[in-house]
């Protein structure tokens, strides 16, 4: 049993108060605990990173640059122990783990291009002997609120470009699993990162409405459900905080009859059942244009879910690990239940499935759904499991009008060989990320990432242009300069 502390001011710091076990999911067993952060313990990381804001707001943004170039070679050097950790506390295989930690590092790396995003923009002569100038300038205390599914991946998608931009982090991970943050912010003061810059909090909703209400935090990023993304925007902005708050996701694919189903259909069962389904861009939805592409579709598809290999995330040869929690594990299973009572044709039932010898683990294998319908509630929800629907539709027309009826608006993608149709789609299809013949579209480091609709409550994306927007107060400068006489 180990605990896992809050990460003070650089300083390992652990304060008896309210204590959450931890479990590794495949397993099944309690292996640590963590503390929750209460209002005085959120205090004390305020007035740290409060402190350390004014010499790191004023250190040149190259300087920062700098250390931000050695804690991308440090992230590229602890990958593994990374790695075991989220293996450890999420359940996921070692390689879904290092691919994440990956996509982290490569928002690190954006970061470390810091100087050129804060250049600023200039106009001389805009009237007669008047210039212009604008310039970016940090906001001081932000805050990252992460989920439990990425718990490397999202957090670096945060800090590490407002630290850049020369704010200061306080960084409240999920609490089941919470030790990759711990080992983000030592790693960070290995890099030459000042203490009090980067600071992580242990803790629940306690943690997070102490954080919300804090007068001296000006910004809040927030990952999670809908539910409390929402929550999470409304009470920040009611206090004047700039506030992204990314919320759930249920994700459609449209397969066209032209489209090449043997590369659609290993696209899609890789999308749905990788990370078990728990990925804000995984395809929940096939939605099949006509009969013969369901059929086809499920002909292709079936061996190649049932010869997945279900089993704990640092086997090799696993291809897909456990759910997060034994609670999580309920919910999916009462979504199934859900699903066969409501009518749909449940063609793969993988919901029982424990691999030899860990009965106790939060394992189930892979489920397909054929015959969903709109109304039905596996179809409306947001499942975040290894739980795949099929829903048939005549035309393309009616598929992209289910997707645009749909609350989420995270991410979508079409598959077809008619330029036109991709074309048209990702013109008109009201979701955020969208993936032509691509099944799980997150967009690069130097691109944004975010949704629409449920899916983000307010404006900007994360990392890429919209981060520094988000990061940064813009001022603009009008100066007239005149002669001595
Ligand atoms: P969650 O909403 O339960 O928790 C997210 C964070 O909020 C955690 O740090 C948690 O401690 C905190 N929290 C939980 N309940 C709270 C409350 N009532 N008040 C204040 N804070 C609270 O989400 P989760 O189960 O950890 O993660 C899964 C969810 O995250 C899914 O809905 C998934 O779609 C979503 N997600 C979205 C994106 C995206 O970019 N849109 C990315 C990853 C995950």
């Amino acid at each position: 049993m180990y605990e896992v502390p809050h990460y003070i001011n650089g300083k390992k710091t652990s304060i008896k108060t309210r204590e959450l076990v931890l479990y590794n999911p495949a397993t099944g067993d309690s292996i640590g605990c963590l503390q929750v952060a209460n209002q005085q313990i959120v205090e004390s990381a305020v007035i740290a990173a409060k402190t350390a804001f004014s010499a790191w707001s004023t250190k040149p943004a190259a300087q920062r640059a700098k250390i931000l170039f050695r804690y991308k070679m440090l992230l590229d050097a602890n990958k593994q122990k990374l790695a075991e950790w989220i293996t450890q506390e999420h359940g996921k295989t070692n390689q879904e783990a290092l691919g994440s930690i990956q996509r982290g590092i490569d928002v690190v790396e954006f970061s470390c291009g810091i100087t050129q995003h804060l250049k600023g923009g200039y106009a001389d002569e805009i009237g007669s002997g008047i210039d212009s100038y604008s310039m970016h300038q940090p906001l001081g205390v932000c805050v990252g609120i992460t989920p439990f599914n990425f718990p490397a991946m999202i957090a670096l998608w945060l800090f590490p470009i407002a630290i850049a931009c020369g704010n200061t982090f306080i960084l409240k991970p999920s609490e089941k699993d919470p030790s990759c943050a711990l080992l983000l912010a030592e790693l960070a003061k290995e890099a030459g990162v000042p203490d009090g810059v980067v600071n992580v909090l242990q803790g629940d909703q306690e943690t997070v409405d102490a954080l919300l209400n804090h007068p001296d935090i000006k910004a809040i990023s927030f990952i999670g459900s809908s539910q409390v993304a929402k929550k999470v925007q409304q009470q920040a902005t009611a206090q004047h905080k700039r506030v992204q708050a990314f919320g759930g996701t249920k994700n459609h694919c449209i397969v066209m009859p032209d489209a090449d189903m043997n590369e659609a259909a290993s696209a899609l069962v890789t999308s749905a059942y990788d990370c078990a389904g728990e990925r804000c861009m995984a395809i929940s939805i096939i939605v099949a244009v006509g009969d013969a592409v369901a059929d086809q579709l499920i002909a292709i598809m079936k061996p190649l879910i049932e010869h997945l290999k279900i089993g704990p995330g640092n086997q090799a040869d696993t291809n897909m690990g456990p759910l997060v929690t034994k609670a999580h594990w309920q919910r999916v299973i009462s979504y199934i239940d859900a699903g066969k009572k409501e009518g749909a044709h449940l063609v793969i039932d993988g919901s029982q499935y424990k691999p030899p010898n860990h009965e106790n683990g939060f394992f189930m294998g892979a489920c397909l759904f054929d015959q969903v319908k709109p109304g039905m509630q596996i179809y409306q929800d947001e499942i975040f499991g290894p739980v795949l629907s099929i829903v048939r539709v005549p035309d393309f027309d009616s598929a992209l009008q289910l997707i645009n009826q749909h609350d989420y608006g995270n991410g979508t993608a079409i598959f077809t060989r008619d330029g036109f149709t991709a074309r048209t789609f990702a013109e008109k299809v009201q979701v955020g990320m969208v993936g032509i013949n691509v099944p799980v579209p997150v967009p690069v480091a130097q691109f944004s990432f975010g949704g629409w609709k449920q899916s983000l409550f307010s404006d900007m994306g994360m990392y890429g242009s919209e981060a520094i927007r988000f990061y940064t107060k813009l001022k603009t400068v009008t100066q007239r300069w005149f002669p001595r006489r």
